[in-house]
């Protein structure tokens, strides 16, 4: 049975593997759970499947069974991974990374939901990944579908790695309306099910810019080798344009339950719920990502880019300004705004540590708190 240290169990993603767990009994059991801030579902998954560690990042009190050991304070990233066979990394935002680049220097195999560890720390976790050997699986469907049509081998060649994204709900609002979106109609994807934070990044198609470089550090492509297209019915969840003309895509049911499922058992192939109807699926549609309407999407490009420090100032501007607007503090267009507001006043610098990226982060978020809240 494989031990997985679940960082992030009570989000979106990791109560999606508890249920892919829960669905594989007898394949594979939880070493470690950490949640956040959710210290009641914490408290039940522990009860439930009863790891050897469990940390709720906030501190605050919660009910462990016996046999449970309560981690807490720098204990946590010390222990998190004892014993486990996968590091599942489903952490939101940039907190994701301190436990990626942990998990890769103690070279466990880690199954990546966190896109942030890649975006900021990219150079840092791939140096990491290389040197201890680490196998690095995408749990993001996007790269999963790549991932799979190159057979699982990250290092295959290829002319072109084809994003899809869904457009979001705003894909056929007009810049004039798109001042006057709230959370509440940003919230409402089209196609897939997620956290709070994705789902305005998949409206802003910040998201897509940070696949977009996810995707560089996880097949060591060249930005000129990534292409995002919007295909709005979210069934072809990427695909890959091979020398010889040949595009290889990976069809689904826009569900995580797959990339989750294969990041935990690949090489192997275990029965999923759902199925697709071909024939039920009627036309396909793709069309160029609509880049003038959605300027966050360059931003996240440019930023990965430029790297060094810049995409973590991106992405920590960023956080800050999706909680504004999901609070009813800034408008739509003020989240891209806010970014490029923290990116022209915030010098890049070359990354040597996890620390600089930290103070980087803590600089991005004071800088979009100014603009915002004028404090
Ligand atoms: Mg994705």
């Amino acid at each position: 049975m494989k031990k997985i240290a679940l960082i992030g169990c009570t989000g979106s993603i990791g109560r999606q593997a508890c249920e892919v767990v829960r669905r594989l009994k007898g394949e594979f059991c939880f070493s470690a759970l950490v949640s956040a801030q959710n210290g009641e579902a914490l408290s039940a998954l522990c009860h439930e499947f009863h790891p050897a560690y469990a940390a709720l990042y906030s501190g605050a009190e919660f009910d462990l069974p016996n046999g449970t050991k309560r981690l807490s304070g720098e204990d946590i990233l010390r222990h998190v991974f004892d014993g486990c066979d996968i590091a599942l990394i489903a952490a939101g935002g940039f907190a994701g990374l301190a436990y990626t680049l942990r998990a890769a220097e103690e070279g466990k195999r880690i199954a990546l939901a966190n896109k942030e560890s890649l975006v900021c720390g990219g150079e840092l976790v791939m140096d990491t990944v290389e040197k201890n050997a680490v196998d690095l699986v995408p749990i993001d469907s996007e790269h999963s579908a790549l991932w799979q049509a190159l057979h699982f081998d990250k290092k295959a060649s290829f002319r072109k790695l084809i994003l899809t994204a869904s457009g979001g709900p705003f894909l056929h609002a007009t810049q004039e309306q798109l001042k006057s979106v709230t959370a509440k109609d940003a919230l409402k994807h089209p196609t897939w099910k997620m956290g709070a934070k994705i789902t305005i990044d998949c409206a802003t198609l910040l998201n897509k810019g940070y696949e977009v470089v996810e995707a560089k550090w996880l097949y060591g492509a060249d930005f000129s080798q990534i292409e995002a297209v919007v295909h709005p019915e979210s069934i072809v969840h990427s695909l890959v344009a091979f020398e010889d003309g040949a595009l290889l895509a990976q069809m689904g049911y826009p569900t995580m339950e797959l990339p989750i499922q294969l990041a935990l058992t690949y090489p192997k192939r275990l029965p999923c719920e759902r199925h697709l109807d071909v024939a039920s699926l009627g036309a396909l549609h793709f069309m160029p990502v609509p880049e003038e309407k959605f300027p966050c999407y360059r931003l996240a490009i440019e930023a990965g880019k430029a790297g060094g420090t810049l995409p973590t100032v991106l992405n920590g501007a960023g956080e800050e300004a999706v909680q504004a607007f999901l609070r009813g503090s800034i408008t739509f267009p003020q989240i891209a705004e806010t970014i490029l507001d923290a990116l022209s006043s915030i010098a890049r610098e070359e990354v040597q540590s996890y620390e600089q990226l930290k103070e980087a982060d803590a600089r991005a978020r004071t800088s979009a708190r100014r603009l915002i809240y004028g404090q």
